[in-house]
């Protein structure tokens, strides 16, 4: 009886044998199986082996979907082995499901438990692998039992599989090809890309590598691999790695697309649905963390995929041509996310495909924006290129321009200057022509002039009335003033046509000589002279010249002396410098306004002026001709001081 129940029992908790392991490597056993949906979520193994529970588990019709179901998934089966020596593996390649348990029924009627799942650390697992696996015993019958149960909040669309050890392994050394492949053009994407970013320093390219490390760690916990080589023990960075970086990525992407098609320029309503994505992003990163809604993440991706799908198509119809790289990249990518989120929803079955087009597509995407990056730059390169020709072509053309322009200057000012040395040659044949025509008529005059100072000397003698003497005076004056203006014109004559012969000077004699010959002015009885004569080295210049400057400064100083107490003045100093003349006076001054003018031919500054006007010109013309410089100091009543400086000889 009690035999009879336990065969009883067992024809239920072990499922009909279902399916035989014939000799092929591989089988899928998705149609084989029996199900049952926990929705409690709550029971456990010895709970499901009870009898209510068994008699609800159903025959799957085919491929497992349950889609993003909360429900817990219980699966049973038995299966045959027909070959002895085989050693089967069951294989569940889908390392996204959370939590999977294994129970099977051991040679001592016990049941074996074994933990796998994207949140369990590896060492919890029989054996260490990105897929969840159980090996499989057989009882002496050649029968194996087996439930799986399957939680958590993943989609639950995945396969099951048995497969011959050693036929799982090499399935496993092609399927760690194909993804070290896929892995390693995403690491060189992001080198090559680190690479320009820090030639160039364009924050572009910056993002894009963020969403290459985004989409690295995506994939990376997506596929099982950084669960078993990344962090074995820390399955919980699974969720970081793979749901959560899903925000931080949309957040990268739609600032890149903003950025790299310059969408603000192209189209304002694209450019404001991208800039609402990241805000969207943190929502369902919310959502996905607190697992109120699971899927948000993954659907957001979706939608955000054809955001920039569409992006593109709209900025090349406006015109961006980059945006035929993106359409491109996007195309690939947007086919592979929609075939696995209809996966993953339960719509499509789990094939090939469906999960392997998107790493695909993950892999063109990135490629292909890379060559877009570059095109970029190269586009930027050749305007960059294209500015800095246009530059030069305008400098050149400036310069030219600049050059004919100066030439033109050049010829006109050569022109001016041919005219005015024409001038100057007439003006010095003219001078030339005035000083002999000056000369011969002062020299013409000088006799007559002679002959009537002779005759009013002698007038003087034999006139004795007193008013024809008074007029004899006064004629004599005039004519001595007279005599006084022959002298200086012929003395101007002279100076100007004289060649410059030097000699040594000597200064005390010159001196001497200059104040003896102003004795026949009328105060010069009355005025102290004072000399300060400091010659350390010879000084030799033109003697003519440098007595006309002393001579004048002095008969000046004279002429023009204070009537109380009269003093003049002469100080004369070698040095580095040259020579220095400084003729000072207490006499008359001169009024500021005439200062500038007193060194003019004929000027003379005041009405009471004794001279003829020309001292102080013939005196300026000398220190011309001998490349000095000539300044006066002087206040009305309190007298002048007249500074000659002549260069070092
Ligand atoms: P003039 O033969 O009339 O003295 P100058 O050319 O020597 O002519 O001087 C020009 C004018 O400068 C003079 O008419 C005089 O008014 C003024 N002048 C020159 N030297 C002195 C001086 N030392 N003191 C006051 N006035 C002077």
């Amino acid at each position: 009886m009690l035999l009879g129940l336990f065969a009883f029992i067992s024809s239920l908790t072990y499922a009909q044998v279902n399916y035989s392991l014939h000799d092929t490597e591989r089988h899928r056993l998705d149609a084989h199986v029996q199900i049952y949906i926990d929705d409690s979520e709550k029971l456990s193994h010895p709970d499901i082996l009870k009898n209510d529970i068994q008699q609800q588990f159903i025959n799957s019709s085919g491929d497992l979907q349950f889609g993003y179901s909360k429900a817990t998934i219980w699966l049973k089966f038995s299966v045959k082995k027909t070959t002895s020596d085989a050693e089967w593996l069951l294989e569940l390649p889908a390392p996204f499901l959370e939590f999977v348990d294994f129970y099977q029924l051991q040679t001592d009627s016990t049941w074996s438990h074994h933990e796998s799942g994207y949140y369990r650390p590896q060492s919890k697992r029989v054996i260490s692998h990105t897929s969840h696996l159980e090996p499989l015993v057989f009882g002496s019958d050649s029968l194996s039992h087996v439930y799986i149960k399957i939680a958590g909040r993943s989609p639950k669309t995945f396969p099951v599989y048995i497969l011959e050890k050693e036929h799982f392994y090499q399935k496993t050394r092609f399927e760690d090809i194909g993804y070290g492949i896929f892995f390693g053009i995403l690491l060189v994407m992001f080198f090559y890309n680190l690479v320009i970013y820090l030639t160039l320093n364009q924050i572009n390219y910056l993002l894009y590598i963020c969403t290459i490390v985004c989409t690295f760690f995506i994939f990376a916990s997506a596929t099982g691999y950084a669960g078993k080589y990344l962090w074995p023990e820390y399955p919980d960075l699974n969720f970081y790695a793979g749901r959560l970086s899903l925000t931080v990525i949309t957040i990268f992407l739609a600032i890149f697309t903003i950025r790299f098609l310059e969408v603000k320029q192209y189209s304002k309503t694209m450019y404001y649905i991208l800039y609402s994505l990241p805000f969207l992003a943190i929502i369902t990163g919310v959502l996905t963390a607190t697992g109120i809604m699971s899927s948000a993440n993954n659907n957001l991706i979706s939608i955000s995929t054809l955001v920039y799908l569409a992006t593109g198509i709209v900025c090349r119809l406006k015109g961006n041509k980059t945006a035929n790289f993106f359409i491109a990249a996007w195309s690939f990518y947007l086919v592979g996310g929609l075939l696995l989120t209809l996966r993953n929803s339960g719509v499509l079955v789990f094939n090939f495909w469906t999960t392997h087009f998107v790493e695909i597509g993950a892999v063109l995407e990135t490629t292909i924006i890379a060559i877009a990056l570059g095109d970029r730059y190269r586009r930027y390169k050749e305007e960059k290129e294209e500015i800095q020709l246009q530059a030069l072509q305008l400098q050149q053309e400036a310069n030219e321009r600049l050059e004919l322009k100066v030439k033109e200057r050049t010829e006109e000012l050569q022109q001016t200057l041919d005219t005015i040395k024409l001038q100057k040659e007439i003006i010095e044949d003219k001078n030339a022509e005035l000083d002999a025509f000056f000369y011969r008529i002062s020299h013409d005059l000088k006799g007559p002039i002679a002959s009537l100072l002779g005759l009013n000397t002698l007038a003087t003698m034999d006139i004795k009335d007193e008013l024809a003497l008074d007029y004899l005076n006064k004629h004599h004056s005039q004519v001595e003033r007279l005599n006084q203006i022959i002298n200086g014109l012929i003395n101007l004559t002279r100076l100007n046509n004289a060649t410059l012969q030097r000699e040594a000077i000597d200064f005390e004699k010159l001196i001497n000589d200059c104040i003896e010959s102003s004795r026949s002015l009328h105060s010069f009885e009355k005025i102290t002279f004072k000399r300060d004569i400091e010659i350390n080295a010879t000084y030799h210049t033109e003697w003519t010249l440098l007595n006309a400057i002393v001579q004048n400064l002095i008969e000046n100083a004279v002429k023009y002396c204070s009537t109380v107490n009269p003093y003049v003045h002469i100080y004369v100093k070698t040095d580095e410098r040259g020579l220095n003349i400084k003729v000072k006076d207490n006499g008359a001054g001169i009024s500021e306004e005439y200062q500038s003018k007193i060194f003019e031919m004929f000027y003379r500054a005041s009405q009471h002026a004794q001279g003829s006007g020309l001292g102080l010109y013939i005196l300026k013309r000398s220190v011309d001709r001998l490349q000095g410089t000539i300044e006066v100091e002087s206040k009305i009543g309190e007298g002048s001081c007249f500074t000659v400086q002549l260069p070092p000889l």
